[in-house]
This record gives structure tokens, sequence and C-alpha cells, in this order.
């Protein structure tokens, strides 16, 4: 299984996009994303890395390609994956280059675009985005799809209320890297998952 990932960024602060192409033999699968306000080409790099993961089917070994290789896989993430070297000769390579610009592009025309305040939202001080990077941990309890970033987050304790009304017994909330989290499939939690 090869996992090509390319990563672009406005810098600053600003808006990025990452790709990633997933090609095992004669299969190939795109994923694209975008920040509108990105701490930096790690955030990026590791989004593009643990969205492939999870849309992998296999659990077989992954050889990641990246135009900027050589980044520090999350624990989580290094048992399964093994840097490959650099993509930019490889014409999945150069896709996933291609659909990090993409991302990026969809990101800027967003930021450009009028806020409620009838300025570019780039501009606007009130719509603004800030880049908050990926928290460094997050919560999930072991029978949950998704992560949280509020202890107190009111759909967890619904979550906890209806399954102890079936009888059931909550699971503990367990704090794990991020990335960990990314890579093991866990979704963000409608309520409390974004930092923005
Ligand atoms: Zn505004
Ligand atoms: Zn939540």
């Amino acid at each position: 299984m090869d996992l090509h990932i390319a990563t672009v960024s406005e810098g600053g602060k600003g808006a990025g996009g990452w790709g990633a192409v997933l090609r095992w033999g004669t299969a190939v699968r795109e994923i694209q994303g975008n920040e509108l306000a990105t701490s930096g080409s790690r955030e990026l790099q590791m989004l593009a890395v643990a969205t492939g993961l999870r849309a992998l089917t296999r659990s077989a070994p992954v050889r990641l390609h990246s135009d900027r290789p050589g980044f520090d896989l999350a624990p989580g993430m290094s048992s399964r994956v093994f840097w490959a070297g650099r993509s930019h000769e490889d014409p999945d390579g150069a896709r996933a280059t291609a659909l990090a610009g993409d991302a990026l592009q969809k990101a800027i025309k967003q930021l450009e675009a009028l806020c409620i305040h009838e300025l570019t939202t780039r501009s606007c001080w009130q719509c603004r985005p800030q880049a908050a990077g990926l928290p460094a941990r997050v919560k999930v309890t072991s029978g949950g799809l998704v992560y949280h970033l509020d202890e107190a987050c009111p759909a967890l304790h619904d979550g906890w209320r209806k399954l102890e009304r079936r009888g059931g017994i909550r699971s503990s909330l367990d704090s794990v890297p991020m990335v960990d989290a990314l890579a093991r499939g866990f979704g963000a939690c409608e309520v409390c998952g974004s930092v923005r």
C-alpha cells in the first residue's frame, strides 16, 4: 500500500491544503482537505496521513511518500507507516500536489467570500479564522466513534445517560494524542470536536 501526500499553505497562519493518493496495485483513492487557518505544514501533514489511514480498509503496512518527508509520525501511526522518501517524480505524488493546491484554492475562496459584516472573511476581525493547530490530546471512550475536546461535552454525557438507562456501564474517558485518535478512525464530535 502506498500513500502519497502533499501539502501547501499560504504561510503566516493562513489557509492550507493537503492532498493524499492511496494506491493498492491498480486501485486508487484520492482525498483532499483544507484548513482556513493552519498552524503550519506539520498540522497539514498529520491530517493528510491520519485521514489517509482512516480511508484504508486493509491493515497492510503503508509506504508513505511526501513532498517533505521525514517529519515525526505519531506513535499510533509509526507501527503501520514507514517512510518511502520523496515523491516528486511519481505521478501519484504529482496528483497529491495537485489535490493539495486545489484544496488550498477552495479555502482561499472561502476566505475571500463576504462575511455577514460585508467584509471579506479574511479581513473581518470577528469572522477571521484563527490558527489553532491540532489539539495535542483529545478524549475518547472505548465504545465511541468520535473524539471530544471537552470533558463536559453534552453529547458525551447524553450518550452515557442513554447507555445507563439501557443498563450499560459507562466506559472510561481516555486522553489520547489527537493524531492517534485520527489514525484509529475516530471522527470529531459534532458538538465539541472542532477547535473553531
Ligand atoms: Zn464578519
Ligand atoms: Zn463532544
